[in-house]
């Protein structure tokens, strides 16, 4: 009889992006089962996608509010433009993290040289304090770390030695891992943590658990040693996130993350009527309408276990 701590399974699900080819992303958070994981609170996986299929990525012009955007790719580019003025470019390897706080609108195209397109999107809600936080856009390129058969790029917090000196509003953990083949690796990790592994390439063990491609590992907190086996006899290529337990409930609907309805209401009316989220310039093409609301109001989620 085996001790091992397991851990629980999110599988992905099929969510087509919409527009005239349509992109399709795997999205593992939320879920049914879970909403959180620390501050964390959408996780889209994507590619890779021949863009000659798919059309690549083109997303006109969407606000965002309580919440920042992390864009990480593992192949491609994409053209990145926002209300703040910020025109980036979106590379393998580097960090595109945009704080919406009060309102931020933005727009996300794949470049024209661009013929494989992978990576993934992931939110982080922003605590009640920090909801309304001004409009940011920050940009780094973590230099990558050698540890025991695996290869980290710490893009948020800390890990195996690394710290990203990016700034969040909660404490959290963001980091590509690539673990070599076969190899298992011990990591130490904030015991006060909640973990998700991402896997986007290979099988690999955490805690006792089987996790396979586009599948994601939950690991309470009580943790402070996190041990990965690559199962394959190819690299594995993971996206590991933590924090501590969020401790708030949200209300997620469309581009947006309130506490109530009235905030979301009045989000989607700013949207549609306002100046709340800023112009985006540069762009070839109308905003993106919002979707009617629900005629029922809206529950917060994310309950305090
Ligand atoms: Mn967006």
């Amino acid at each position: 009889m085996s001790n091992a701590v397991q851990a629980e399974v999110l599988s992905a699900r099929d969510v087509p992006l919409g527009g005239p080819r349509s992109m399709t992303v795997r999205r593992t958070l939320p879920q049914r089962a879970r909403t959180l994981i620390g501050a964390w609170c959408f996780v889209d996986h994507y590619g890779p996608d021949d863009v000659a299929d798919t059309g690549g990525m083109d997303v006109a012009p969407h606000p965002h509010t309580g919440l920042q955007t992390v864009s990480w790719l593992f192949t491609g580019e994409i053209e990145h433009r926002d209300s703040l003025g910020s025109h980036a470019f979106v590379r393998p390897g580097e960090l595109n993290l945009m704080t919406g706080g009060h309102g931020i609108s933005h727009t996300e195209v794949s470049t024209p040289s661009t013929t494989v397109l992978h990576g993934v999107q992931l939110w982080v809600a922003l605590p009640d304090e920090h909801r309304h936080a001004d409009r940011d856009f920050q940009h780094y390129a973590p230099t990558p770390v050698q540890v025991d058969g695996v290869e980290v790029r710490v893009f948020l917090g800390e890990l195996a030695g690394d710290t990203s000196p990016v700034r969040t509003f909660t404490p959290l953990l963001g980091a590509e891992l690539v673990l070599e083949p076969h190899a298992t690796t011990t990591l130490t990790v904030d015991a006060g943590f909640e973990h998700g592994l991402l896997v986007d390439q290979g099988r690999v063990t955490m805690a006792g658990t089987l996790l396979n491609p586009s599948e994601l590992g939950y690991l309470a907190p009580g943790h402070d040693i996190l041990t990965l086996t690559n199962e394959t006899d190819t690299a594995a290529r993971l996206i590991l996130l933590g924090g501590p337990p969020f401790g708030e409930e949200i209300i997620m609907w469309w581009n947006f993350i309130g506490r109530t309805h009235a905030d979301i209401a009045r989000a989607r009316e700013d949207w549609m009527t306002g100046n709340r989220f800023g112009v985006v310039k540069g762009y070839d093409g109308d905003p993106l309408p919002a979707p009617e609301l629900p005629n029922v109001p809206l529950k917060p989620r994310g309950r305090v276990r």
